[in-house]
């Protein structure tokens, strides 16, 4: 029986835990952007502060997580899985069931209401894999707004099916042919866009990444992830899962998880970075396991660049966790112990996508894979009686082409 909707609310708690009043997560975080954007962000976290209180606001978001994205998403016992594993007990928050494939419609939905409330009738997104374009156009779509989506050339290509998706719904996608051409790039001319347009325009950013108030923002809208997830462990299992695990790219499907565990220090939180190549190799998107602390998309955080200081290129099989930056409120919990970030490989990942698809007739993205990957290998670490739970963030439809040209397989 799935749980009543009136527990699992979309109630926030904001103060409880960072970010400060300035937007700063220990020293991560602030707010390093052109004079232009200021009142932007002012703007925008003062609609936000006031939205969140406000009670009709909140029914409405409850009211489309419930019947537009589909939630509750299950907890499922991933009973094969687990004895392929030989360890502890694996669960899954089936993040993959909601509208449109992944979790990241649980921050599009509420981005897009707030843009609603504000009068903004004009919406920009930037995109990596797709999803969050996907989820931005989709959201656009129902509340009649323009919606503009930046997207690297070379994600265009590796995401196709995805492109289109975003076209159907109305949406206008525009390629970014600079810098690496992929996740990054399109970030750099989504806030460019919005520094011309600034007046009607509404940037739903995708990941817990940015200025300030974007990443705790971004986590509130997915904390929805991990207070389901609470509810339902207490209720099915009566006890708190052992430890959390999920994938990493600017983090915020594994915000939404941790967040609600915060205070439950006997919860260990594993975020994992995608290792590409190798750690060792320089091809990698391992930002939190390689980076090094500098201000990138408008706040102080971890992030990848070279010698000379420039952002480097970097690269996963996975579009969506192929970003040199990371959330600064990871940065944070990684500097006070509170969560650990680990790497895994192409290889690593690839192997658990399929191993997910035939145990337990489940295809993961592949940035999902990556935390499938890391969660089977810590299950075996423990014992029978203790519980993993991977935030299985999407599903991999949207990724099948590139199993299929890496596999040399034609469809
Ligand atoms: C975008 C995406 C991610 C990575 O983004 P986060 O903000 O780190 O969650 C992970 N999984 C899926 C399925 C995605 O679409």
């Amino acid at each position: 029986m799935a749980k009543p909707l009136a527990d699992m609310q979309a109630t926030f708690d904001p103060g409880a835990v960072m970010p400060d009043a300035s937007g700063h997560f220990g020293v991560y975080g602030g707010r390093f952007v052109s004079e232009t954007l200021m009142p932007a962000l002012e703007e925008l976290e003062m609609a936000w502060r006031r939205y969140i209180h406000d009670p009709e606001f909140m029914q409405r978001l409850d009211k489309d997580l419930a019947e537009f994205v589909g939630r509750p998403s299950p907890i499922y016992f991933a009973e094969n899985l687990t004895k392929a594993a030989g360890g502890a007990k694996i669960l899954l928050k089936r993040e993959d069931l909601n509208h449109t494939g992944a979790h990241k419609i649980n921050n599009t939905v509420g981005q897009a209401l707030l843009a609603h409330a504000m009068g903004k009738r004009r919406v920009i997104a930037e995109t990596g894999a797709g999803q969050h374009g996907v989820a931005s156009a989709t959201v656009a779509a129902r509340l009649g707004m323009e919606c503009v989506v930046y997207m690297g050339a070379d994600d265009i290509e590796r995401q196709s099916p995805n492109v289109f998706r975003m076209k159907l719904m109305g949406a206008t996608v525009v390629s970014v042919d600079t810098g690496s051409r992929t996740l990054k790039d399109a970030l750099n001319e989504a806030m460019r866009d919005w520094v011309t347009n600034v007046d009607s325009t509404f940037y739903i950013l995708g990941t817990a990444a940015g200025p300030h108030p974007y990443p705790a923002m971004v986590r509130d809208f997915n904390a929805i992830v991990g207070r389901e997830a609470r509810a339902q462990m207490l209720d099915q299992y009566g006890v708190l899962p052992d430890a959390l695990v999920a994938c990493v790219g600017g983090g915020s499907n594994a915000l939404g998880l941790f967040h609600p565990f915060i205070n439950d220090t006997d919860v260990k939180m594993v975020g994992v970075e995608a290792a590409g190549r190798g750690l060792s190799s320089e091809e990698h998107s391992a930002t939190l396991c390689a980076g090094r602390v500098g201000v990138l998309h408008g706040s102080r955080t971890y992030l990848l660049d070279d010698d000379a200081g420039q952002i480097r290129d970097t690269y996963s099989v996975s579009a969506g966790l192929d970003y040199p930056g990371v959330g600064p409120e990871h940065a944070w919990l990684k500097d006070i112990g509170r969560a650990e970030y680990v790497g895994i490989d192409d290889q690593q990942a690839m192997e658990a996508f399929h191993m997910l698809s035939r145990t337990e007739g489940i295809i993961p993205a592949l940035e999902t894979a990556h935390g499938v990957a890391y969660g089977i290998e810590l299950a075996r670490e423990m014992s029978p009686d203790q519980i993993v739970l991977i935030n299985l963030s999407g599903r991999g439809d949207k990724d099948i082409n590139t199993v299929a040209r890496l596999e040399g397989i034609t469809l």
